[in-house]
Order: structure tokens, then sequence, then C-alpha cells
């Protein structure tokens, strides 16, 4: 759940994909994202280090590399979102050909100038070096010495940030605070000294950093939490100091520190963890030691997304003493910042941003921000000059399952296999009146799927019933069931579908409550967490249990309209897409049924 992709795949795109076979696994340990996302992780500056090599852009952020491809075209603007973040962005030569690795000392033969060689080759060869030796040495440094203690000038303001009036007067008042320290403290008011900004991923936490240095006209000194517990010994705790040192001559400042549970997370008592345990304890003491000049104060602002996991020191009075959450935003908010990002983006007459936060639920600001983005490309893609509901929609399924790739070709007879399988989906999701409404199927090969069937809610959902959740199983299992149902085989393109059935019938099982009919029958498989190792074989029982009634309640539901599903997968073989307007066209009216009957009724 940490991930915000797999919320949004998982929670709110219910994409059921049928898994390619063979998955040729790409690169070893880097995670390919889309470029979208590489830009706005680089505009929002979270990345530690962020390099262009060979067409690729690499990012690193903590433990964790994200790689994406990068076309020359493009690299002006990773240039721009990496100055906008603030991260040093390290252009490298491609280190795939040995030549290429030293064009500038090459270059001095590229020169195709055969009567001055002579002169020339020496410089060249010097410049190169130089030019390769200073890469180098940027490199490097960048990779041990990243500390930013240079502040930058944040030009953001509160306005960026949207969706956020809850807090918008607490931020207000930290701003205001290391504006004008005088006003507040005739009155006696004490400078918060640490502030905790917590939340999901991408809800705006960074952004609200840099508009509360902005905001109040302050030098903004950031770091990444990730930063101070690497290798060398005795390094973090240095780097602690260093930046707080420049912090406070800069003062009046603003501090962050982004994922601060990479130095600040509970101790566990371990001898492994002194090298962190050192960089927390020099944290601390920065914090208490700030007897700093009143009129020139210095705020902390650090941001976590597992304030539960932080050591309670940190949280100790004096020191990050004020906690203030950031959610994730309802409707209302993601209209907003839709607004925001749609500002300097010319959006169809037809299309309104409340259409938009209609179709976003659950999805995060940087979320929206890289939604916005996509549909921007989508519409100059189908060289139209204005986005419509179209084009986000596309947008959305394409940042969830990746783009689609229509020139890998499919066999009929594969093809068929896969309509079938994707109708099944499609099917036992309209008729269970508990999934959402499908919004698209095909039999288009998308990222590592070879066809996708994709259900998105109308509306915001924090729960599920136990209801939903039955029928979310079986529709991912439908796939597989009407493999089995037409041809009496099945393939391996399920392998998907069932690690996902399996993941939800174990949570609803050992963490939901949700194995039985009742809550009593539930908790007598078992209490969450499953205690002993004989609880363990029931709620497995039990989970699969649940997996093989979702089985056959898709079965019975395909053999039921297994003349529907022939020929609507015949007619998605003919037209390898099929939208949500057609979709009830073609499979009918859906059943009806309200979710809570006694609210209803109430
Ligand atoms: P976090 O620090 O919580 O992970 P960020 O502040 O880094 O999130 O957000 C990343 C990007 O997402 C921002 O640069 C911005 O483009 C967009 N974003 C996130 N939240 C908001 C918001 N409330 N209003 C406008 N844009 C937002
Ligand atoms: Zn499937
Ligand atoms: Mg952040």
């Amino acid at each position: 759940m940490r991930n915000r992709w797999t919320v949004l795949i998982a929670a709110i795109v219910a994409v059921l994909a049928l898994n390619v076979g063979a998955t040729a696994a790409s690169g070893a340990e880097q995670t390919a994202i889309p470029l979208t996302r590489a830009l706005s992780m680089l505009e929002s500056g979270s990345p530690d280090s962020a390099r262009i090599q060979g067409g690729t852009l690499l990012l690193r952020e903590g433990e964790r590399a994200y790689s994406t491809p990068l076309p020359a075209s493009l690299s002006e603007r990773a240039l721009d979102a990496a100055e906008a973040g603030g991260v040093t962005l390290i252009v490298q030569p491609p280190r795939s050909t040995a030549a290429a690795d030293e064009p500038e000392a090459g270059g001095g033969g590229g020169l195709d100038i055969v009567g001055s060689i002579q002169e020339w080759a020496p410089m060249a060869l010097l410049g190169g070096l130089v030019l390769v030796a200073w890469l180098t040495l940027r490199t490097a440094g960048g990779a041990r010495f990243k500390h930013r203690v240079k502040p930058v000038r944040s030009a953001t303001r509160l306005d960026d940030v949207a969706g956020v009036d809850e807090i918008r007067d607490e931020v207000i008042e930290i701003a205001e605070f290391l504006a004008d320290p005088d006003r507040f403290q005739r009155l006696g008011a004490e400078l918060p000294r640490g502030v905790i900004l917590h939340g999901p991923p991408g809800t705006g936490k960074t952004l609200l950093a840099r508009a509360v240095a902005g905001e109040a006209g302050v030098p903004f000194f950031s770091a990444s939490g990730a930063e101070f517990v690497e290798v060398y010994a005795g390094l973090g705790s240095k780097r602690i100091r260093s930046l707080f040192e420049a912090a406070r001559k800069a003062a009046p400042a603003v501090v962050y520190i982004d994922e601060i549970d990479a130095v600040g997370a509970r101790r566990t008592g371990h001898a492994s963890t002194g090298e962190r345990e050192q960089t927390l304890d020099q944290l601390l003491t920065e914090m208490d030691g700030f007897a700093t000049d009143p009129d020139r104060p210095v705020v902390v602002l650090a941001s976590t997304n597992r304030l539960d996991e932080l050591d309670p020191a940190l949280l100790r009075s004096g020191r990050f003493d004020r906690k203030i959450a950031v959610a994730l935003p309802g409707r209302e908010a993601r209209q907003r910042i839709l607004d925001v990002h749609l500002r300097s983006r010319p959006l169809d007459r037809e299309t309104s941003p409340a259409d938009v936060a209609a179709l976003t639920a659950g999805m995060a600001g940087a979320d929206l921000a890289a939604l916005c983005n996509e549909a921007s490309f989508e519409a100059a893609r189908a060289g139209r000059d204005a986005i419509d509901l179209g084009h986000f929609r596309r947008a959305l399924l394409r940042l969830a399952a990746g783009p689609e790739r229509r020139s890998h070709l499919l066999s009929d007879e594969e093809r068929g296999l896969v309509a079938h399988h994707e109708m099944g989906h499609a099917i036992v999701a309209h008729l269970s009146p508990h999934c959402h409404p499908v919004e698209r199927v095909t039999v288009i090969p998308q990222g590592q799927a070879l066809g996708i069937t994709v259900a998105l809610p109308d509306e915001d959902r924090l729960l599920a019933t136990r209801a939903e959740c039955l029928d979310r199983l079986a529709m991912m299992m439908a796939g597989r069931a009407a493999e089995e149902l037409v041809f009496g085989e099945f393939t391996t393109g399920a392998a998907d579908d069932l690690a996902r059935a399996a993941t939800l019938a174990r949570q609803m099982v050992t963490q939901l409550g949700m194995g039985g009919d009742t809550t009593e029958a539930s908790l007598a498989i078992g209490l969450p967490p499953i205690p002993g190792a004989g609880m363990e074989d029931a709620a497995e029982a039990a989970a699969r249990d649940l997996v093989n009634a979702a089985y056959r309640r898709a079965l019975e539901l395909l053999r039921e309209n297994r003349d529907l599903l022939r020929r609507s997968a015949e007619l998605l073989m003919e037209r390898e897409a099929i939208e949500r307007d057609e979709i009830i066209d073609i499979l009918g009216p859906r059943p009806v049924q309200p979710r809570l009957e006694a609210l209803v009724r109430a």
C-alpha cells in the first residue's frame, strides 16, 4: 500500500490483466515508470539524484531506483522539471558503447579536419579529458556528498496547493511567523519548532513545505531522510549538522526533511542500526539546541507517510510537536487540484474539471498532475487543440496499465482466447450489482497484459462492503472461468488474476473479518492477525473457500449467459476495444441493488 501506483491500480482501476506467460523482466532492480511520473517526481524535488544516460532518465529515491525512456526532444523538459524541483540532473554520455563513453576525447578525431589534426588533437584530447573528469567528479559528488546545504528561493505559493482548506490556516500561520516573528512574540506566542506533515504519498506535503518558505519569503533548505543514512559511518550526523548550521546562518529559514522516517523510525535496539541512531540523535540535538535568535527563526518541517512508525522521541514537545495531517483529496478537493493543473492547459468546452474529479476517486494530487499531463499528450496525439473527457479516460488507463502496444500482434487463436477471457471478466462485472461499471475491454496488448478489462467507480468509495469484495473476487476469477467454459481448457493467462484474488481473499479473512458471512463466523475463523499455526491453516482454508465460491459463481453466471459471452467475444475480436457507452448496448441493463438496504429505506 505504500506505492501510490499500486494503490491506484489495485483499488481504483480494477485492471484485470491477462498476463503474458513468459515475462521478460526489463532491467535489473530499476522500476520502469512513465515519463510523466518521472517528470512530476523531478518537479516535486523528491529524487535524491537524477541522471540522463543514453536516452534513459534514471532517478534514485532512497533505496529505490526508477527509469524511463527519455527522447532527446524532451530532455529539456526534464532539465526544467529538475530545476523546478531543485534536483541536480546529471547528463551523462551513454555507457553502452565504449567509444561513446568518451565522445570528447574521441571527438578530436571525429572532427574531420585532416589538415589541422596535428594541432587540434592534443587540445581536443585534453579538453575531452577535463570534461570526462568533470562529469565523473560530478557524478561521484552526486552520489557521495549530495547534501543540499544550498537553499533555494521557493516560488511556490499556497495557491499552488489546492484542496487543503482544513490545514490552510495552520500553514499560513507558520509562514507568517517566519515572516514577522515579532508580531507573534510580542503576544508570547512561541515559534513551532518542528512540524510534521503526514499523509499518503503525492498529497502535496513537499509542496506545502515549499509554500511555507515561498509565502514567508525565506530560504528553503531541503533534504531527504535517505540522504542521512548512507554508507559511511558518521556521515549522516555530519550532514545533519551542516544542514542546520547553514540554515541558522541564513535564518529566518525553513528546513525541510522529506521522508523523515528514513532516519526517524522507531528504534529497535539492534546494534546494526547504530549509524542511523547516531544520525537521529544528532537531529534531536539540533532541534533541542535551537536557542536561536528569536528574531531569526528556523522552522523545521518534515514529512512522512508513516507517522506511527516514527520514534516517539522525535515527537516530544519542543521537537516535532505539531502534526498536520494531509489527506487524500475528496471530490471537491480533486476538482480544485485539477483547476491548478489545468490552468495552463486548454480544456474542451464540454468538459469540466468536475467530470474529471468524478473519475479519479482515490487519486492523490501527484496522480492528478500526472494525469493532466498525460491527457495533454493524448489530445496532442489525437491532433486536437483542447483536452476532453475522452483524453482523460484514455490517460487514466495508460497511466494504470501502460501504453497500448497495437503493433504487438496476436494470432487469431490467441486473440480468440483473450477475447473470451476478457469478456468473461466484463460480463461478470456487468452482471454483479456491486462491481464498478466496466469502462473498457480490450484485446490490445498493454503493458504486461494481452488484453484488459477496466472497471471504474462512479463515486468516491472509502469503504467496501463484503458484497462488493465478493463481487470483485468473482470478477477476478471470471477470465479463467470463461476459458474453461468455452474451451474446456485453460491457459497461463490467469496467473495475475489468481494472485490478485488470493491476496484479496486472504485480506478478507485475516485482516477484514470477512471470512464468514457474519462477523461472528468471520472471527471464529481467525482474529486479525492470526495467532497460532492451527489458525493459519483454518484461515488459508477459508480464503480458498472464498476464491472457490467466487469462481463457481462466475462460472455459473457465464454458463447462464453463454450466448452473450460468445457473441460479445466475437465482437471484441473484431473491434479490439469496447467502451463504457457501448457495453450497456451489448450486455444489456445492469442489475441494480442498493449498497446498504437499510440506509436506502431510512
Ligand atoms: P508528497 O510530498 O506529499 O509526496 P508532493 O508535494 O511531492 O507530494 O506532490 C507532488 C506533485 O503533485 C506536486 O509537485 C504537484 O504537482 C502535485 N500535487 C500534489 N498535491 C497537490 C495539491 N494539493 N495541489 C496541487 N498540486 C498537487
Ligand atoms: Zn484476466
Ligand atoms: Mg514529497
